[in-house]
């Protein structure tokens, strides 16, 4: 399946993607982690990209969409994948249609994790990753609110929303349901 996980940062998406992975069978691609990768090596696109993960804003579209095309063309992604991360605007979304429509796929699903703003900046505030200060966590909330909320509406057709709060297996248990009822719909 190809499946879009999409949620305030904060709300879980890389867990559930990760326990997906093993259900599912196929790659969780996070751009934060991509990025995070570039940096780490020191690479062009990483010194670009650094910047804007130190104050919680986003790497342009453009640099965005070409690393994103670069990794679903790798064969791995062929028969599926879990986008964590990205699309993160609708012109995302967009460059992410035409990459799939180039390969002659589409989207199966966009899984929206909820949960209520205290929850997840508290949640950032332990996790302790480098661009986790408090700062700089609004301001994510808040680029969450502005850029990537608007996608929910474009992916309406095909949106599952799951309840974000609670134990882990929990909540991969609602996507899974959500998941296998649309897989259904689907093969029918
Ligand atoms: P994440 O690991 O998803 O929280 O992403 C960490 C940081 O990477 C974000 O705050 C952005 O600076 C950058 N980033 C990740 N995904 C994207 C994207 N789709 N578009 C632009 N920037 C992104």
């Amino acid at each position: 399946m190809r499946i879009v996980l999409i949620g305030p940062p904060g709300a879980g998406k890389g867990t559930q993607a990760a326990i997906l992975h093993e259900k599912l069978g196929v790659p969780h691609i996070s751009t934060g982690d991509l990025f995070r990768e570039h940096v780490s090596r020191r690479t062009e696109l990483g010194r670009t990209a650094q910047r804007y993960l130190d104050t919680g804003g986003l790497v342009p579209d453009e640099l965005t969409g070409e690393m994103v095309r670069g990794r679903l063309a790798r064969p791995d992604a062929r028969h599926g994948f879990l986008l964590d991360g990205f699309p993160r605007t609708v012109p995302q979304a967009r460059e992410l249609a035409a990459v799939l429509d180039d390969m002659g796929s589409t989207l199966d699903a966009v899984l929206e994790f909820t949960a209520p703003e205290e929850d997840v900046v508290a949640r950032l505030l332990n996790r302790g990753r480098p661009d986790d200060t408090e700062d700089v966590i609004r301001h994510r909330q808040q680029v969450y609110r502005r850029q990537t909320a608007p996608l929910l509406a474009h992916y309406s057709g095909i949106l599952l929303t799951v309840h974000a709060v609670g134990p882990i297996d929990e909540i991969a248990s609602r996507a899974l349901a959500g998941l296998t009822d649309r897989e259904q719909i689907l093969a029918d």
